[in-house]
């Protein structure tokens, strides 16, 4: 079965380029693209446009955008991880536009599916801080718009192999935004840990499943079928949107997960089962990392698949004995008990 999906990208992603050797570089993207090709699915490309300036203070200071702002056409290091080449500052900001472009495009049909190629990635970036290879955090900026518009729920599944801690800190408080990461811990950014629920009316609309270093397909499968499943469909969103970075691959040279690119299939099949009882079907796969090309090739096409054709491997027999999962199975049930 072939379906239709958004897609945003855009030759100008690929002007973020380091100056040396870096791991987030612009032959991501060509991988990404090779994973589009062999997919299940044809693609209506969004109109990319740049972010506005009240489409990023809703999750960042205006003066860290401001100060973003004067290093347009510099180059250099923000942090030991985080750099800016001449053309970053305004391609980061055609990113979280044109993600936010097709936020809109989703709520007003009647595409139900996207996916985003983005970077430089976002899910690191803090409110007034650039951080972890991330300069605007553009899946913050899409699900603030998503709220904007009128939405009452919207749901961020984030499967990249790191927690995505500028994304759990900018919806901390918030319970019309669920944040649920699966990510390898103790890791970069040392964040994650199953006590992290969120606080006062956002108490429980942050879930963590922290995983011991070198989990693979049976541990995620645990992790999805008892906890990231289970709650984003007690949450019942109207948008699904997911941080989908690929570096819990097994090739991937900056983490120690094992996962297979077939994983990715299901992991993306089962949201999209969610997403078409609650969200009248409205999901987006986002990108985040990903490092080794050939992972990333193959984690996009099987997430597409698992996503717009509903096409995937079979999931494999969950591993009920992986630490991480089960204390954050504990706490959720816990936090969702007094949620209600
Ligand atoms: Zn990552």
């Amino acid at each position: 079965m072939m379906g239709n999906a958004l897609l945003v990208d855009d030759a100008r992603f690929d002007h973020h380029a380091p100056l040396g050797h870096h791991p987030e570089r612009p032959e991501r993207l060509t991988a990404a693209r090779a994973g589009l090709q062999g997919a299940s699915a044809t693609f209506q490309r969004i109109a990319p446009r740049p972010a506005t300036d009240e489409e990023l203070a809703r999750v960042h200071d205006p003066r860290f955008v401001a100060s973003l702002a004067k290093l347009r056409g510099e180059s250099g290091y923000l942090d030991p991880d985080t750099y800016v080449s001449a053309e970053s500052v305004d391609v980061a900001r055609l990113a979280a536009g044109s993600l936010v472009a097709m936020v809109d495009a989703l709520l007003d049909g009647p595409t139900q599916r996207g996916i985003a190629l983005l970077r430089p990635p976002g899910h690191h970036a803090r409110p007034a801080r650039a951080m972890g290879f991330c300069l605007l955090n553009n899946i913050a900026i899409a699900a603030a718009h998503a709220r904007a518009r009128g939405l009452g729920r919207v749901a961020i599944v984030d499967w990249d192999v790191h927690h995505g801690n500028g994304t759990q800190e900018m919806f901390w408080r918030e319970p019309g935004v669920l944040y649920v990461s699966t990510h390898q811990f103790p890791f970069y950014p040392g964040t994650g840990d199953v006590e992290e629920v969120g606080e006062g009316p956002g108490k429980g609309y942050t879930v963590n499943v922290p995983l011991i270093a070198g989990g693979g397909d049976d541990v995620y499968a645990g992790a999805f079928e008892r906890i990231v499943l289970p709650v984003v469909e007690a949450y019942a969103p109207e948008l699904v949107l997911v941080s989908a970075g690929f570096d819990a691959a097994a090739r991937d040279p900056l983490a120690q997960m094992q996962v297979s690119s077939g994983a990715f299939g299901w992991m993306a099949r089962g949201l999209a089962r969610i997403a078409d009882a609650t969200a009248k079907g409205r999901m987006a796969l986002v990108l985040e990392g990903g490092y080794d090309l050939v992972a990333l090739e193959g984690g996009v096409r099987a997430a597409v698949d698992g996503m717009v054709a509903g096409k995937a491997d079979e999931m494999v027999q969950p591993a009920l004995d992986d630490e991480g999962v089960e204390r954050a199975a504990r706490v959720a049930q816990k936090a969702w008990a007094g949620v209600g």
